[in-house]
C-alpha cells in the first residue's frame, strides 16, 4: 500500500481548519464609553427582530429578516409603559409572560388597537432594518446564518448611534439591548461590531455606554420593540394571499426617525436596496427620490 498524502507529507490534514470568518476569531473586547461620554444624558435602545435567518427558500422560511429598534429617552419611558400595560390588559396577557406579536397580536383588529395605542407617544424614535432575502445574490451573507444577523444588526446598530449623535438637544449616549436569539452566539455579533468599528469611522461607536443582549422578559421596551417589529412584518411579509399590510406602519411612521424628510436608509434601511418598500402598496412616499 502506497503511502497517503498526509503521511508523505508529514501533515495531519484533520487539524487544518478552513480559515473561517474573522468574527469568529478574534477576541472580545467591551464597548467602554469615555468619561465624558459617560456624562452625557442617556438613551435607552430595545432592539427586537423578526423573521428568521435562514436563505428563505424554504416554504417553512421567511421572505424577510428584520429587526425593530426604539431609541428612547429615558423619560418617555413611563408613558409608553402605560401603553404596554393596557395592551396586555386588552389583550389579556398572562402576567409573568412578555407580551408578543405571535400570542397575543393575532388579528387586525389587535394589531391596529396596539399602532393607535402607540401612534400618539412621543419622546423617542424608530429605526427599522430589513433584508429581502430573494434579493440577495447566492454567496452572499444570505447563506451564512450568523452573518445575515451580524449585517442586519450592524445595520441598526449604526443607525441607533446616528440617532444619538443627532439627538435634539445634543449628543447621547446609548445603552444598546438586542433581544436574545436562540441558537445565535451573540459574542460573535459583538466582534463583527469590533471589526466594523476599525472599518466604518462614519458610524459613532463611542457613544456606546453598553452593549448587551437580553431577554424580552427582562425589559418592558422590549416587549413594544417586538410590537414594532411586528409592524414591520406586516408590511412586508405576504400572508398567504400574496397581501401585505402597511396599515399599522403607516399608523406610526411619524414615529420612524427621519420620516419628516424621507425614512429610507436612516429610519427604515432596505436591503439590499429600497425596491421591496417603494413596491409596497402602502408605501407612503410616492414618487420617492430616495437614492437608498
Ligand atoms: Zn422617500
Amino acid at each position: 500500500m502506497s503511502p497517503s498524502l498526509s503521511e508523505m507529507l508529514g501533515v495531519d490534514f484533520s487539524t487544518i481548519k478552513p480559515p473561517g470568518r474573522l468574527s469568529s476569531q478574534i477576541a472580545v473586547q467591551p464597548f467602554t464609553p469615555s468619561a465624558k461620554v459617560a456624562a452625557l444624558p442617556r438613551l435607552d435602545v430595545y432592539i427586537d427582530e423578526t423573521g428568521d435567518r435562514g436563505r428563505g427558500d424554504k416554504a417553512s422560511g421567511s421572505p424577510i429578516f428584520g429587526m425593530a429598534g426604539i431609541v428612547i429617552d429615558p423619560l418617555a419611558e413611563p408613558a409608553v409603559r402605560a401603553a404596554l400595560r393596557q395592551m396586555r390588559r386588552d389583550f389579556r396577557t398572562p402576567p409573568g409572560r412578555p407580551l408578543s406579536w405571535k400570542e397575543d397580536l393575532k388579528t387586525h383588529d389587535r394589531r391596529m388597537h396596539a399602532a393607535n395605542l402607540l401612534a400618539p407617544l412621543t419622546g423617542f424614535r424608530i429605526v427599522f432594518v430589513v433584508v429581502d432575502k430573494a434579493s440577495l445574490n447566492s454567496g452572499s451573507y444570505r447563506d451564512n446564518v450568523t452573518l445575515l444577523y451580524n449585517v442586519v444588526a450592524f445595520d441598526m446598530l449604526a443607525r441607533v448611534l446616528w440617532a444619538a449623535k443627532n439627538w435634539p438637544g445634543g449628543a447621547r449616549q446609548a445603552a444598546i439591548r438586542f433581544g436574545h436569539v436562540a441558537k445565535h452566539d451573540h459574542t460573535d455579533t459583538h466582534r463583527y461590531f469590533q471589526i466594523k468599528q476599525n472599518r466604518e469611522p462614519t458610524v459613532p461607536f463611542h457613544l456606546i455606554s453598553s452593549l448587551t443582549w437580553v431577554n424580552a422578559a427582562q425589559f418592558d421596551l422590549s416587549q413594544v420593540a417586538d410590537v414594532y417589529a411586528g409592524f414591520l412584518k406586516a408590511g412586508f411579509w405576504p400572508n398567504e394571499y400574496g397581501d401585505v399590510e402597511g396599515a399599522y406602519l403607516r399608523k406610526i411612521w411619524h414615529q420612524i426617525r427621519m420620516s419628516e424628510t424621507c425614512a429610507l436608509n436612516l429610519g427604515i434601511r432596505v436591503k439590499p436596496d429600497s425596491a421591496i418598500a417603494k413596491r409596497q402598496p402602502w408605501w407612503p412616499c410616492p414618487g420617492c427620490q430616495s437614492k437608498y
